[in-house]
C-alpha cells in the first residue's frame, strides 16, 4: 500500500511536469506561428486592428492577426508615450468606446432579459469513509432556460445584461490606472463620460439580488455558489494616488 502511494505521487508529479511542458510547447508554438506583416513605416506607429464581430482597435504591433483581430493597412503615429499606453490598453483588453459603439449598441440589442428556471438532479459523489470508498447519491441544483426541463423546482429568476466602461489615468507615480464605471442598464449612459470598455464589456445578472449569475446551465453549482463580483478596481484607489492626466 505504501509503495502503491508513493507511486501514485510520483506518477501525478510526472504528470504535472508533462503537462507544463505540453503547455510551454503550445504557447511556444502559437507565437511561433504568428505571421508579423512586413511594414514600411518608420516611426512609432499603431495599426488598426478589426475582428470579425466588428470590433476595432489599435495595437503597436505587426502580426498579421493578434488576439482575434486582424491586422489592416491603416495606422495611426504615436508618440513614446501613446506606445506606452496603448501597450497598457493592449494588457488591460481595453478598446474604445466610441470606436466601438456602433457594434456596442447592436449587441446590446440582442442582449434581452430572460428567464432561467431552477431544477435539481442526483449525482453520484464518492468519498473516503475511513480507508473505504463510500458512494451514495446527492441532490444537487442549477438554472436552465427550458421551461419543460425535468425537475423544476417552481424557482425563477430573471437574467438581466449590465454594462461597464473605463477610463485610464496616469497617477502621480506616472503609472497608467483604470477606473472603471459603475454597471448600467444602457452603455448609452457612459458615452462621452468613459472612454474605453473591456473586449468582455458586459455580464448578466440576477434582477433580484444584483450578483452575477456566474455559471450556465449544467454545471455542478449550487444556488449558494452565486458570489459577487465587482468594483475590485475601483477600491484599491480610493485611497490611493492622486489621477493626474486621462487618456
Ligand atoms: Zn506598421
Amino acid at each position: 500500500m505504501k509503495n502503491l502511494k508513493i507511486n501514485l505521487d510520483k506518477m501525478i508529479g510526472l504528470r504535472g511536469v508533462s503537462l507544463a511542458i505540453v503547455g510551454s510547447l503550445l504557447i511556444g508554438g502559437l507565437s511561433g506561428c504568428a505571421k508579423k506583416a512586413d511594414c514600411s513605416v518608420e516611426g512609432n506607429h499603431a495599426h488598426l486592428y478589426t475582428s470579425d464581430e466588428g470590433y476595432s482597435t489599435y495595437y503597436n504591433k505587426e502580426y498579421l492577426t493578434y488576439d482575434g483581430y486582424e491586422r489592416q493597412e491603416e495606422y495611426i503615429p504615436l508618440t513614446e508615450e501613446e506606445v506606452d499606453l496603448y501597450k497598457f490598453l493592449d494588457k488591460k483588453d481595453l478598446i474604445s468606446l466610441s470606436d466601438n459603439l456602433e457594434v456596442i449598441l447592436a449587441q446590446q440589442e440582442q442582449n434581452q432579459d430572460y428567464v432561467e428556471y431552477r431544477y435539481s438532479y442526483k449525482k453520484r459523489v464518492t468519498r473516503m469513509g475511513g480507508k473505504v470508498p463510500v458512494r451514495r447519491t446527492v441532490t444537487r441544483y442549477s438554472w436552465t432556460s427550458d421551461p419543460n426541463h425535468s425537475d423544476l423546482t417552481g424557482e425563477t429568476r430573471v437574467c438581466h445584461y449590465v454594462y461597464q466602461a473605463c477610463n485610464v489615468y496616469k497617477d502621480e507615480h506616472g503609472k497608467y490606472v483604470v477606473i472603471p464605471s459603475e454597471y448600467v442598464d444602457d452603455i448609452n449612459d457612459l458615452v462621452g463620460e468613459y472612454t474605453y470598455v473591456r473586449k468582455i464589456y458586459y455580464k448578466v445578472i440576477n434582477l433580484e439580488n444584483n450578483l452575477e449569475v456566474d455559471y450556465e446551465d449544467g454545471q455542478e453549482e449550487s444556488y449558494d455558489a452565486v458570489k459577487q463580483s465587482n468594483v475590485a478596481d475601483t477600491v484599491e484607489y480610493e485611497n490611493g494616488p492622486k489621477l493626474v492626466k486621462t487618456y
